[in-house]
């Protein structure tokens, strides 16, 4: 495993980049910091945004697989560095280095999509009602888009954004978590190692990343120069976003929260339902957006399976995230870790049964939050949890009929991943119908966990309605234009309309 100089020097990273600033970072694993880097002032954050939009204005005029072959090059790059990256966002999240590197597959995947893409930017052609015109839809270029993102996934959120945007004739701004920002300048710095092959198509500035907190998100928002907003955060942060973005006409895609079930049927696969929920609730520490927060189990199977996630708990391997025998990395800081306490803390008022919970390795790692993951047994038939904390908590209810496990799965304010395990057909398509799961991700046989980039990954109500990545999720990053020719020598109006001007 490289160490950190290493992971820098291999992914162009020098001093000038992470030391001597004003934002410290620190590693989850021990606490300790690992770089100080330079935040944008508030005039720095629009300057940039004035860069981006001549950097729009140039690559908007480049042919769209043109621009697919930059993404082509930067995928290529990502491959080589894939190890490095990997280890960095270990190093800087905390997750462990095999989902560290998953993080990076998923880059080089998007990559891979969007260069497919690239030439495929097509519209529709529409039959008109008047004769000798035509109608088409052309995707137009959208401008620079804002790209903001959350701690837990720090590179590829950017690239899910990036590479369709940049396909898609636009530039990009990219304001990282203030917990992540050491990977987005590595981001940047493979970005640039990719334009310099591609050579001089790619304008300056073509991607730029805005470094800061909160504040400086909220200069990128507000500002009319950039049609859309792609934010990944809290819903707290998302209503705020999506609100101000609305207040100027702009669009936004909103990936936030999620409050993410299994339902085990008494037709599950146990074995199958038991790895799924394993991985989905301790993998990440918790810290996904799609991690698996609550479980449904039938009441005929709860004594099966519950028993067989309790060992699991008690036995993952916890530890340093680096090491490759670890499966349960740390939490991010001190904050998620008071969050975890408290809501155990509510749970025991709700009359929640708890196994495991607490912090873990707090005498070798004092500066790193490492917790054991907890099982909390909630009885009663309308027992739900309606919140989200980010940590290794989940719930667990007994259901009896499969339409009231639907309907509390349903009965929360979040909506992105859901999941049933059943070999019944009629429950499995139950579960995907209309009346079924109102997610915008719901699987049969798989977790909640993660997505493939092929797919549109977002979610409903609380989880913002966004979509990103794979299907048809580009649209978001262009703009529609119909637009009908007459090749006749007369005006006929739309629907029959007589106006004779003479
Ligand atoms: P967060 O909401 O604290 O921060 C996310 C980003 O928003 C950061 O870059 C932050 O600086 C910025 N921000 C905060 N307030 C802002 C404002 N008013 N204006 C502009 N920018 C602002 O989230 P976090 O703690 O980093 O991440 C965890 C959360 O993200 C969880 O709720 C998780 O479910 C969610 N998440 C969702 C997805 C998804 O695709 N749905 C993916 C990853 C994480």
């Amino acid at each position: 495993m490289m160490n950190k100089e290493e992971i820098y020097a291999a992914l162009g990273l020098t001093a000038s980049d992470i030391e001597g600033g004003n934002l410290a970072v620190q590693t989850p694993i021990d606490g300790s910091e690992i770089a100080n880097v330079t935040m944008d002032t508030p005039a720095e954050a629009k300057a940039k945004i004035a860069q981006s939009v001549e950097a729009f204005k140039a690559w908007r005029n480049v042919p769209a697989p043109r621009r697919g072959e930059l993404v082509r090059i930067l995928g290529n790059i990502l491959r080589e560095k894939k190890e490095a990256l990997g280890a960095l966002v270990t190093l800087e999240c905390g997750k462990i280095y095999q989902e560290g590197l998953g993080e990076v597959q998923e880059m080089i995947d998007i990559c891979d999509f969007a260069v497919g893409q690239s030439r495929m930017l097509h519209g529709l052609t529409i039959v008109s009602e008047r004769p000798l015109h035509k109608m088409r839809e052309i995707w137009q270029p959208l401008g620079p888009v804002g790209i903001i993102s959350a701690f837990n996934f720090p590179v590829a959120v950017w690239s899910w954004n990036t590479c369709l945007a940049l396909v898609c004739g636009n530039s990009v701004i990219w304001k990282p978590s203030e917990k992540t920002p050491v990977t987005a300048l590595a981001c940047q710095k493979l970005f640039e190692m990719a334009c310099a092959e591609f050579g001089d198509d790619a304008p300056e500035n073509l991607s730029i990343i805005l470094t800061g907190e909160r504040d400086i998100g909220e200069i990128l928002v507000s500002d009319e120069r950039v049609p859309l907003i792609s934010a990944t955060g809290s819903s707290a942060m998302g209503k705020i976003v999506g609100q101000n973005v609305a207040a100027r006409f702009g669009k936004s895609i909103l990936e936030l929260g999620g409050n993410n079930a299994i339902i085990v049927s008494k037709d599950a696969d146990l074995d199958l339902a038991y790895q799924g929920i394993v991985f989905g609730s301790v993998g990440t520490c918790g810290q996904r957006c799609t991690t698996t927060r609550r479980l449904f189990i039938h009441e005929d199977v709860y004594d099966e399976i519950v028993p067989r996630i309790k060992k699991a708990f008690a036995g993952v391997s916890i530890g340093n995230p680096l090491d490759e025998a670890t499966l349960m990395g740390p939490l991010i800081d001190e904050d998620s870790f008071n969050n975890m306490e408290n809501a155990l803390k509510v749970a025991k008022e709700n009359g929640g049964v708890i196994t495991g919970g607490g912090r873990s390795m707090a005498d070798e790692y004092p500066g790193g939050y490492y917790v054991n993951p907890a099982l909390v047994e909630m009885d009663g038939t309308d027992a739900n949890v309606k919140t989200e904390t980010f940590a290794p908590i989940l719930y667990a209810f007994k259901y009896t009929d499969l339409e009231d496990a639907i309907h509390r799965q349903n009965d929360v304010p979040q909506g992105l991943s859901s999941a049933i395990f059943t070999k019944n057909m009629l429950e499995a398509e139950t579960f995907t119908s209309e009346f079924g799961s109102d997610c915008g991700i719901a699987n049969v046989n798989i977790g909640t966990s993660g997505a493939e980039i092929g797919g549109a990954f977002g979610g409903e109500k609380e989880t913002g309605g966004g979509r990103e990545s794979g299907s048809d999720a580009w649209r978001g990053y262009m703009r529609r234009m119909t637009s009908t020719t007459n090749y006749s020598t007369e005006l006929p109006l739309a629907q029959g309309i007589k106006f004779d001007a003479e």
